[in-house]
């Protein structure tokens, strides 16, 4: 089939379509051991689209035999780092080959744009998989500053059995942002996706045998954070947690490690980032194309959302008319529509959480100057309107919690400083934005933010070459670059001596 092009070829494509939805477990597709499943329901149009294997304590424990079995065997653990590339990248063509058919099952599982998922989901993953792939063999280790008769060694091992737990919002480059990096360096893992979004995962852990992995060595294992995520969390044969989601969760995982074995324990949590807007912003047609593109892209189910957006009094009014001219043109639309802007919340409780929050809003006292409600795109759907509430103060509810739907509070600041206290005054640190010409305040206020992704004169820049995690209850611990294999290696010091 050609690359499907219209509405009417996704939906062509998602008619035949046939759906992986058993969990991988040493190299095969088996039901979960209780034999439950779950209904995988599109936000789409409420339709179920699978009955998922729903994962319990003893599917972890067998993904979690096989892949310690698989560490032991070392064919993977082991294998030269040219052969582990070989096989990362052969694997990241195998997505690039079967690009359309996951675009499309993210976006039917979890409601984003296929237009987004094709350009922006499947094409980072495949350039998180092969950048990783294409370093794993560029790593060396160090040699100590010694004396002459004796020398110090430095060198990264694999820390093992790896167990990452995943978020729904970009199902499949979340979990990439994990399982490339610990392959890389030599892992087994174990992959819990949402149970929101398993579909992709699950397709992966496929593509990742067909393109080499040796069995056991990607395990996924689908179900609800209790039932599986808990388990693989707690459990005394994993040595490294990967987790990906809510702070509250991340907290929790923490304290699942101290209370097991000790693992190693790496959180990327919730955002409320602010974006800061001075009167002398070089551009502000753009910066307000921006603003609005970093809360409504994604149906503003990003980490990085830019959802606080703090004006420079002087320009206030006249920028937020363009933000809300910008946001009026991201209505939502059918997922499978080329080019919408946005599509479905992940799910009715989602879209209840969200509606919530603009209520209270509301209750609160800011000024709703766009959307505010439910749009009604496709029968039996989640939608929302793209939101923006004016004269927000600091203090609101929706300016201090993540709302993680399409809900901008703007907020107004008199100068540098309380913008900068205001910015800084949250419990996550994850990511912020300054607009301005003037280049020292542009560096003072970039290192005055207590963030761990902060951005000048655009929004949501980055690639695989930079670090990415957040400061504060953010989370700790960097995906992507060369930092990520800090998480997924121990460092080992071996001295020999040279004396006679
Ligand atoms: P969530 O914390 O509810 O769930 C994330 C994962 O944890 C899911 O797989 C879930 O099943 C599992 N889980 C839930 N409870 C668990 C428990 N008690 N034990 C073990 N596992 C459990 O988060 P979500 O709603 O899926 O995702 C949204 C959150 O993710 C937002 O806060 C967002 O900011 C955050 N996020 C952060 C980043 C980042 O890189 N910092 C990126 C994307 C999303």
């Amino acid at each position: 089939m050609n690359a499907p092009r219209t509405r009417e070829d996704w939906l062509a494509m998602a008619a035949g379509l046939s759906i992986r939805s058993q969990a991988f477990i040493d190299g095969r597709y088996v039901d979960a051991a209780g034999g439950k499943t779950f209904d995988c329901v599109s936000p789409i149009d409420g339709r179920v689209l699978a009955k998922v294997a729903e994962g319990g304590s003893e599917d972890i424990d067998r993904a979690v035999a096989a892949a310690r079995r698989s560490f032991e065997a070392g064919a993977w653990a082991n294998a030269k780092p040219t052969h582990r590339k070989k096989v990362l990248l052969k694997f990241a063509q195998l997505i690039e080959t079967h690009g359309d058919e996951l675009a499309l099952l993210e976006s039917l599982d979890m409601g984003k744009p296929v237009t987004d998922a094709r350009q922006v989901d499947v094409a980072a993953t495949i350039r998180c998989v092969s950048w990783t792939g294409e370093a794993l063999d560029k790593v060396y280790g160090e040699i100590a500053a010694t004396g002459p008769d004796e020398l110090g060694l430095v060198t990264r091992e694999p820390l093992g059995v790896v167990g990452a737990i995943v978020p729904w919002n970009f199902p499949m480059l979340m979990a990439a942002w994990k399982f490339a990096p610990a392959l890389a360096t030599g892992n087994s893992i174990v992959l819990k996706p949402s149970e929101k979004s398993p579909l992709s995962a699950i397709r992966l852990a496929e593509l990742a045998m067909a393109a080499g992995i040796p069995a056991g060595v990607f395990n996924v294992v689908p179900g609800f954070g209790k039932e599986a995520g808990e388990p693989l969390a707690l459990h005394m044969d994993v040595d490294g947690l990967v987790f990906t989601g809510s702070t509250a969760v991340g907290k929790r995982l923490l304290q699942c490690a101290g209370l097991s074995n000790m693992k190693r324990a790496y959180m990327e949590c919730g955002g409320k980032s602010p974006n800061l807007v001075f009167a002398d912003a070089p551009d502000l047609d753009k910066a307000a194309e921006a603003a609005a593109g970093g809360i409504f892209y994604n149906q503003g189910e990003v980490c990085t959302a830019a959802s606080r957006l703090l004006v420079e009094r002087a320009i206030k009014d006249e920028f937020v008319a363009r933000v809300v001219e910008a946001g009026r043109k991201m209505q939502p639309r059918h997922p499978l529509d080329p080019g919408a802007p946005m599509g479905a919340m992940v799910d009715e409780t989602q879209t209840n959480r969200v509606l919530g929050y603009i209520e209270k809003g509301v209750a609160e006292g800011a000024h709703l100057v766009l959307g505010g409600g439910r749009a009604e795109v496709v029968s039996g759907g989640c939608y929302i309107e793209p939101t923006v509430f004016d004269g927000v103060a600091h203090d609101h509810t929706i300016s201090r919690e993540e709302i993680f739907g399409p809900v901008l509070s703007v907020i107004a600041f008199d100068n540098e400083e309380q913008a900068l206290r205001m910015a800084n005054d949250t419990e996550y640190g994850l990511a912020a934005g300054v607009w301005t010409r003037d280049i020292a305040r542009a560096h003072r206020v970039a290192r005055k933010l207590r963030a761990g992704s902060v951005w000048v004169n655009y929004w949501d820049g980055g690639d695989m070459t930079a670090p990415f995690g957040g400061y504060k209850q953010s989370g700790n611990g960097r995906d992507k670059s060369l930092h990520a294999f800090d998480k997924y290696t121990e460092i080992k010091a071996t001295w020999i001596n040279l004396e006679d």
